[in-house]
């Protein structure tokens, strides 16, 4: 490539074949956390992009989201909110179920976190069918905000997940197949 922050980014990410099941290749971007210099260029990247963008939520999604959004958020004066795996907000929530390879998840945000018309960008580590993405999208925009973009750190474009992101733009750092 010819950014070398991200060509050094993307040796930092560890694939794990079969993991958590056969025929699967994990992308493993802990191994990217352990290095102070790579994980901060990810963040920077993204705060690159975003900073003047008028964002005022940074959306992360359960559980590496977690990892990649607040540092983002907090560079750029959004708030952060939670998008989490069922039963685990404590208050009232609104819910999106979306299909799994092997059955169907769900992902839930308080009502009240957001506000009609604020500009948000949903984060996570990476896209793969993209149908998380989705119901992050969907989520969002029952709130009544407006959708900016989704970041993740990696895409594995064969998958076509950016084709179900309901014409929201997409931004990855770097590619896996
Ligand atoms: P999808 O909804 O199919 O786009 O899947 C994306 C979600 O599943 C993200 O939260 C990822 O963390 C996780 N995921 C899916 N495939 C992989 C993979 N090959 N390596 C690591 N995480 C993955």
């Amino acid at each position: 490539g010819e950014n070398p922050r991200i060509d050094d980014i993307k040796t930092k990410i560890r694939v794990v074949p079969n993991f958590p099941k056969p025929g699967i290749m994990f992308q493993d971007i802990t191994t990217l956390l352990l290095d102070p210099k790579a994980f901060k260029d990810t963040i920077d990247l993204f705060v690159e992009r975003y900073k003047d963008k008028n964002i005022s939520v940074v959306a992360g999604i359960e559980a590496r989201g977690f990892i990649f959004g607040p540092p983002i958020a907090l560079a750029i004066g959004a708030k952060f909110v939670p998008l989490r795996k069922p039963r685990k907000l404590p208050g009232e929530v609104i819910s999106e179920e979306y299909v799994l390879e092997y059955g169907r998840d769900c992902l839930e945000m308080h009502v009240g976190a957001v506000e009609r018309s604020e500009r948000a960008l949903v984060v996570d580590d990476l896209v793969a069918t993209g149908g998380t993405l989705c119901a992050a999208i969907n989520l969002l925009e029952r709130a009544g905000a407006e959708v900016v973009e989704c970041a993740c750190v990696i895409e594995l474009p064969d998958l076509k997940g950016r084709e179900r992101l309901k014409g929201k733009p997409l931004y990855i750092l770097v590619e896996a197949h």
